[in-house]
């Protein structure tokens, strides 16, 4: 299929938006009253630090809301108010967060339901509404949905836009788009359907794997099997590796990219010489400041004496996992959780591990003075952040009383 020219015809489509309406000034008052917090602002003046009894609160420079996330919930606020009585849709999570998820379907936005592990697009009809969300949708849905002639309200974050031009000019001359990423996360999904031959890697070991085969040969069909989720179909690691791109999900660690990309660069330097080498490589940069941004500034809070850090973030956010594994790497113990009720007292906390399990863990809060790092993901309002400072303030103040 002929992606680009697709969302060319999309984008000029009278029933493609992907600006909003003009009810900003409407929608932003809302939006403040449902996810801004006081508290949290009053600690970035404060220089990012609140003392409050035993507790010292050291929030990361930079966390929450990015960019694109806030403009994604905006503009399906918007869309709410510009089709009052419309049936609209949405084709996933317009964001990863549980709380922000919920007050969609209260505005009476329906998720498109999945039936045997596949949307079934059968219930949206002619002028229905559909909003795609911040990690953008495959170009198949987005066909499905222009054909039946609905409207559809486009909330891709530029940046995961960027990354499908990157697969697309790969795709255009002929280049395996090597993608740094989850093969099963949405934005990858969507990633995946613009490009053309794809690889999906998950980390350096995945990328180590297939640059030695590059350079040495290896056992095709145990490639295959290890990869047959994560690469496009018919794909053939002997005739389909000679030039690769990079391209990556934008909410991966930003150090982890960066090594993949410089991995292939010197495999395929070494492979076909420095002349050659223009004629199998390229490499854009793909990755999203916000997700550099929070990234940088959880590497600056580790720095500190931390008793113990609180990741917050939706469990299938991405953004949030990598940050709770910046965390793991220094051994500080760190909790990630999606919202204050797995706080379930100063003794226990319930909270995702790294391999994805939940855990319950005893005692987490110690006694005596703490000092406790903060941080949020991409998709995390300041409010949920504002509820689990709280309510570690009130345990430890109550811990206190009983001393
Ligand atoms: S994390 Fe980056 S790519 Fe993802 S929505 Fe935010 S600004 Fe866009």
């Amino acid at each position: 299929m002929d992606t680009k020219a697709f969302k060319r015809t999309l984008q000029h489509s009278e029933n493609y938006n992907r600006k909003g309406f003009g009810h900003q000034a409407e929608v932003a008052t809302q939006l403040q009253s449902e996810y801004q917090s006081n508290l949290i602002q009053k600690i970035r003046d404060r220089n990012y630090v609140w003392e409050q009894g035993e507790v010292t609160i050291r929030l990361a420079q930079a966390f929450g809301f990015c960019w694109g996330v806030e403009r994604a919930v905006a503009i399906a606020y918007e869309t709410r108010q510009h089709f009052p009585t419309e049936r609209i849709w949405i084709t996933n999570e317009i964001i990863h967060n549980p709380s922000v998820n919920q007050r969609i379907q209260e505005m009476n936005v329906k998720f498109i339901p999945v039936v045997a592990g596949k949307k079934d697009f059968s219930v949206v009809a002619t002028n229905d509404v559909v909003i795609l969300p911040a990690f953008g949708a495959s170009v198949q849905e987005m066909q499905i949905l222009h054909d039946k002639g609905c409207k559809i309200v486009d909330t891709t974050c530029p940046w995961v836009s960027k990354v499908w031009n990157t697969v697309e000019k790969h795709k255009k001359v002929n280049y395996t788009s090597i993608i740094h990423g989850k093969y099963k996360h949405e934005e990858t999904v969507a990633t995946s359907s613009f490009a053309g031959k794809h690889l999906i890697v998950l980390n350096l070991q995945e990328a180590e794997y297939v640059t030695n085969y590059i350079l040495h040969g290896g056992d095709r069909q145990e490639f295959l099997h290890k990869f047959a989720k994560a690469c496009s179909l018919g794909f053939d690691p002997d005739q389909d590796l000679v030039r690769v791109g990079i391209a990556n999900q934008t909410t991966m660690l930003k150090g982890e990219t960066e090594q993949i990309g410089k991995l292939f660069e010197r495999t395929m330097m070494q492979k076909y010489g420095t002349i050659e080498f223009n004629q199998h490589f390229q490499s854009f940069n793909t990755i999203c400041d916000a997700t550099q941004e929070r990234q940088d500034a959880m590497l600056e809070l580790v720095q500190h004496n931390l008793d113990l850090m609180v990741v917050i973030g939706g469990f299938n956010s991405s953004n949030t996992t990598q940050l709770q594994q910046i965390a793991f790497e220094r051994s500080i113990p760190s909790y990630h959780i999606d919202s204050v009720e797995r706080i379930q007292s100063a003794k226990s906390i319930e909270h995702r591990q790294l391999n994805g399990e939940l855990a319950i863990a005893e005692n987490w809060l110690p006694n005596g003075k703490i000092v406790v790092g903060i941080t949020s993901g991409a998709s995390t309002p300041d409010k949920v952040v504002e509820d689990v400072i709280e309510k570690i303030l009130a345990l430890k103040a109550t811990a206190l009383v009983l001393e």
